[in-house]
């Protein structure tokens, strides 16, 4: 049974005020022009209908999340839960419209009824116990460092490294700290981690809704943090970057933010590093939509990849920088499961792939796992490997 009432019985100025202190204020700016639906990462999926230029208005009016029926709230939960935060509406709209901030107004709401994806309400539920959406022991977040003999950061190093949950403890993607340790560690960079065990900047887990769990994790870590005097944090994943450098802050974080890429550009400026093994390879860029469209790093990972002899660096055309597609996996999405042919990353995948590379290079663990699991499981044959695994290749 679906909703029959009217659209006025329907109007909800309760649910609106609640969506506008939840953080939802732009809900009155938009003038239903329509531009965010075509930049929509679901417009390109188009088997899905997205109605990205409704959601303001249906917010403005208080029917969002505000359905009585079973069916229809359902209907609801699945829509609000598809935007993956990528930004590319909000970079469009010509009157600022922020629409995942409205959808993350809505999640609240649905979270704390208990309302949401189950998928998703495990990897909240393991971050709020654990400190990591998998679910790994505290004790074990750093074993890569241990093998790689990195020292417990103190003061007066150049940088706490943190390493993202993916990159700590994915068996896979910690040889990305592995790459990014050796690196530092040739170039004469000073670094160390955070021994009093770091937790999720759970950036993802604000995106879901539950903003209990990342106030708490913020708090441990910028206390963290602050009883060990750091002063410039070195992150590999943009999202990360984005929660320390723009919403930490929020809690009176002090310290800078620096992002891989953006280091290792500056020490083969400076001629600390020197890549001279040849990487002959086709590489094409992805640009994660963190870094990219909602930090302004662009040029920084295009530069490293440039100065590997050998590297032939490839684009998407038309999409990439500000125009990238997303990979699909913002906002929680890495752990939702869509149908086969509603799939992002399928979509993003084949852009990448279309240019002839035979190798995507990637700067956001998300991406990197989202990329390659979706090659793997679509049979296309690329590789998907971190900026900071190419540049160790051709440091060796
Ligand atoms: S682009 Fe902005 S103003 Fe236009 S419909 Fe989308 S949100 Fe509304
Ligand atoms: S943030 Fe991205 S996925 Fe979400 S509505 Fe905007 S364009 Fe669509």
């Amino acid at each position: 049974m679906t909703d029959k009432r009217s659209l006025t019985e329907r109007l909800n100025p309760e649910i609106r005020e609640f969506l506008v202190e939840m953080g939802a204020e732009d809900v009155f700016k938009c003038y239903q022009c329509g531009k965010c639906s075509s930049v929509c990462p679901w417009f390109q999926v188009g088997t899905y209908d997205f109605p990205v230029y409704r959601l303001p208005l249906e917010a403005a009016l208080g029917m969002l999340a505000s359905s009585e029926d079973k069916d229809e709230l359902a209907a609801e939960v699945d829509k609000i839960y598809r935007c993956v935060g990528c930004d590319a509406c909000v970079d469009q709209c010509p009157h600022g419209v922020d629409i995942p901030s409205i959808l993350r107004a809505a999640r609240r709401i649905l979270v704390d009824y208990g309302s949401y994806p189950e998928a998703l309400k495990d990897v909240v539920g393991r971050t709020r116990d654990t400190g990591n959406p998998m679910g790994g022991p505290a004790e074990k977040r750093l074993d890569w460092a241990r093998r790689l003999d990195v020292p417990a950061y103190e003061p007066g190093m150049d940088y706490l490294f943190f390493s993202c949950c993916l990159s700590s403890y994915d068996p896979r993607i910690t040889d990305v700290s592995a790459a990014i340790a050796t690196i530092l560690k040739a170039a004469g960079v000073s670094f160390g981690v955070l021994e009093s065990a770091d937790k999720c900047c759970s950036e993802a887990i604000r995106r879901v809704g539950a903003e209990d769990v990342f106030l708490e994790n913020a708090a441990a870590n910028l206390g963290a943090m602050a009883d060990a005097g750091v002063t410039r944090v070195l992150v590999n994943s943009p999202h990360c970057y984005t929660a320390f450098k723009n919403e930490y802050p929020e809690s009176n974080a002090r310290f800078e933010v620096v992002h891989i890429t953006e280091l290792l550009a500056d020490l083969i400026r400076g001629g600390r590093i020197q890549p001279a093994a040849e990487f002959p390879r086709r590489v094409v860029y992805h640009d994660p939509c963190t870094l990219g469209r909602q930090n302004g790093v662009y040029e920084a990972p295009r530069e490293v990849l440039r100065s590997v002899p050998a590297l032939q660096l490839l684009e998407v055309p038309e999409f990439n920088r500000r125009f990238s597609l997303c990979c699909g996996a913002g906002s929680g999405a890495l752990w939702v499961e869509w149908e086969k042919e509603e799939r992002i990353a399928a979509i993003r995948l084949n852009q990448l792939a279309a240019t002839g590379a035979d190798v995507i290079a990637v700067a956001c663990p998300y991406c990197q796992q989202m990329l390659e699991e979706t090659a793997k499981s679509t049979a296309v044959e690329i590789e998907v490997l971190d900026v900071a695994e190419i540049l160790a290749a051709s440091l060796e």
